[in-house]
C-alpha cells in the first residue's frame, strides 16, 4: 500500500520532488541537513525510500543497516556519495537526475568565457576595495575566437550552440565520435583541440581515465594566452600544474567550479589540509573560484526534483527501472496489474545460469501476460504481469520466489 511506504528525504530536496512524493500517498519525513552517520543509521532501518543530495554517504556500511530499502534518489547528477555496487547486490535501486541542470552548467560556461576575457573578475575585486583600474591590454571580445570543449555531452554540447551564437568557432574532443552540432567539429586528439583552442572547457566524467586529465603535458600543449574553465569534476585538473601555468603566464585565465577536496557545507574555509595550494590559488591574476555553483540555479533544482521524484514513484509503484544508475533498465508498458487478479512480479536476482527455468516453474501456474528480463553485470532484474492470481495466492507466490537460492529482492505489486 502506498500509504506504507516510508520515505526519508535529506539535504533539503526540493518541494516540487516532495510534493509528487507526498501525492502518492507516501509518509514523507523531509529534514534539510544531512545527518551523522549514527543518526542516518538509525532512520534508514526503517524506510523503504531515501532521497539525498551530494553530502549523504551512502557506504556498504551505512547501507547494511537499511534492511527495507528499495531505492535510493539522488537529488544532483553525481552518484559517486552511494556504494552503487553495494546497493545493486542488495536489490537497492539507485536513481539520480543526469541532464536537469545541463543548462544551467552551460550559461554559467558562457559567463565565465566573458568574464575571463574582460578581466572582469579581477576589476571586480578592484573597485570593491576602491581601486579604479580601467585597462583594455589583454582584454578580448570572445567572437571569433575558438572555443574547444572537451567532453561533448549534456553539458559540452549545450554549450556549443550557445557559444557558436555568440560567434565562437567551436570545437570538440570526446571519446566516442559524435555528430557536431551547429559547424562545430571533432578534433581527433586532446592535444590536438589543446593546441587551437583559445578557451577550453571540460566536461568529462569522474573516471580513472579522466583523472589529471589536464596536467603539466596538456597545459604546455596549450596557446600561450588561452584560458582553461573546469566544471566538471575536481579530479580532472592537476591544481599545481594549473596553478604553474598561470604563474608562468601561459594561461591568462582560468575558472574552476570544482576541487579534489570540497569543503562539507556553506561557511567553511576553503583551507584545509589536504588542499596545500589553496593560497596560491587564491592569489593568482585572472582565476574565477566559484563553489561548485554550475548547476545551482532554481530551474535546475525543481527540474531535478521532478525527475528523481518520478522515477522513485515508478520504482516503487511499478517496478519500473529506466534510467537506473546500478540495475538493469526493465519496463512493461501497459500495466495490466492494476486490473483484478492481476499481479507484477518484480524479481531481483543474482545472473547465474537456471534461474530463469526455475522462476518460470513458479509462474507458471499463472498466465504470464508479459515478462521482460535484463541483466546488468552479476544482477539481473525479471519483470512479469500475470493474470489469475488470486489475493490468498500472492503471499505463496512471492514465498516461493523468496526461497530461490538466486535470489536478491522479490516484489509483488498489485
Ligand atoms: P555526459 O555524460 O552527458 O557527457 C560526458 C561526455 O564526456 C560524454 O560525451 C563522454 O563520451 C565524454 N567522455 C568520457 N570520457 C572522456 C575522455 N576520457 N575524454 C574525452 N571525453 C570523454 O556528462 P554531462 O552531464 O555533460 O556532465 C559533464 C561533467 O560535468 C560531469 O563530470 C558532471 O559531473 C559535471 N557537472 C558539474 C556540475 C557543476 O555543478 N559544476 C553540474 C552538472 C554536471
Amino acid at each position: 500500500h502506498t500509504g506504507d511506504i516510508k520515505v526519508l528525504l535529506l539535504e533539503n530536496v526540493n518541494k516540487t520532488g516532495q510534493d509528487i512524493l507526498r501525492k502518492q500517498g507516501y509518509q514523507v519525513e523531509a529534514i534539510k541537513s544531512s545527518l551523522p552517520e549514527d543518526q542516518l543509521i538509525e532512520k534508514i532501518r526503517d524506510v523503504q525510500v531515501i532521497g539525498i543530495r551530494s553530502k549523504t554517504q551512502l557506504t556498504a556500511s551505512v547501507l547494511k543497516h537499511a534492511k527495507n530499502l528499495i531505492v535510493i534518489g539522488c537529488f544532483c547528477i553525481g552518484t559517486n556519495q552511494v556504494d552503487l555496487k553495494y546497493a545493486a547486490e542488495n536489490g537497492i535501486c539507485v536513481f539520480n537526475s543526469p541532464f536537469s541542470n545541463s543548462r544551467s552548467v552551460a550559461e554559467l560556461m558562457i559567463g565565465e568565457i566573458i568574464a575571463l576575457a574582460r578581466q572582469f573578475g579581477d576589476r571586480n575585486t578592484e573597485l570593491h576595495n576602491g581601486i579604479w583600474n580601467k585597462v583594455s591590454a589583454g582584454c578580448w571580445e570572445v567572437r571569433g575566437k575558438t572555443l574547444g570543449i572537451v567532453g561533448y555531452g549534456h553539458v559540452g554540447s549545450q554549450l556549443s550552440v550557445l557559444a557558436e551564437a555568440m560567434g565562437m568557432k567551436v570545437i570538440y574532443y570526446d571519446v566516442t565520435n559524435l555528430m557536431g552540432l551547429g559547424l562545430s567539429n571533432q578534433v581527433p586528439t586532446l592535444d590536438h583541440l589543446l593546441q587551437l583552442a583559445d578557451f577550453v572547457t571540460l566536461h568529462v566524467p569522474e573516471i580513472p581515465e579522466t583523472t589529471n586529465m589536464m596536467s603539466t603535458h596538456q597545459f604546455e600543449q596549450m596557446k600561450k594566452g588561452s584560458y582553461l574553465i573546469n566544471a566538471s569534476r575536481g579530479s580532472v585538473v592537476d591544481i599545481p600544474a594549473l596553478i604553474h601555468a598561470s604563474q608562468t603566464g601561459k594561461l591568462a585565465g582560468a575558472a574552476l567550479d570544482v576541487y579534489p577536496n570540497e569543503p562539507g557545507g556553506n561557511g567553511a574555509h576553503f583551507t584545509n589540509d589536504l588542499n596545500t595550494w589553496t593560497q596560491d590559488l587564491r592569489d593568482l591574476k585572472n582565476i574565477i573560484l566559484t563553489p561548485h555553483i554550475g548547476g545551482s540555479t532554481e530551474e535546475a533544482q525543481s527540474a531535478i526534483g521532478v525527475e528523481v521524484a518520478e522515477s522513485l514513484v515508478k520504482y516503487v509503484n511499478f517496478g519500473i527501472t529506466s534510467a537506473a544508475v546500478n540495475m538493469p533498465e526493465v519496463t512493461l508498458r501497459s500495466l495490466t496489474m492494476e486490473e483484478p487478479n492481476h499481479v507484477r512480479v518484480v524479481y531481483i536476482h543474482k545472473n547465474v545460469p537456471g534461474v530463469l527455468r526455475k522462476v518460470n516453474e513458479i509462474l507458471g501456474d499463472h498466465n504470464v501476460d508479459k515478462q521482460m528480463t535484463d541483466s546488468r553485470g552479476d544482477v539481473a532484474y525479471l519483470m512479469a504481469d500475470i493474470s489469475n492470481v488470486n489475493t490468498s495466492e500472492i503471499r505463496e507466490l512471492w514465498q516461493s520466489l523468496e526461497d530461490l537460492g538466486s535470489r536478491i529482492r522479490t516484489r509483488v505489486l498489485y
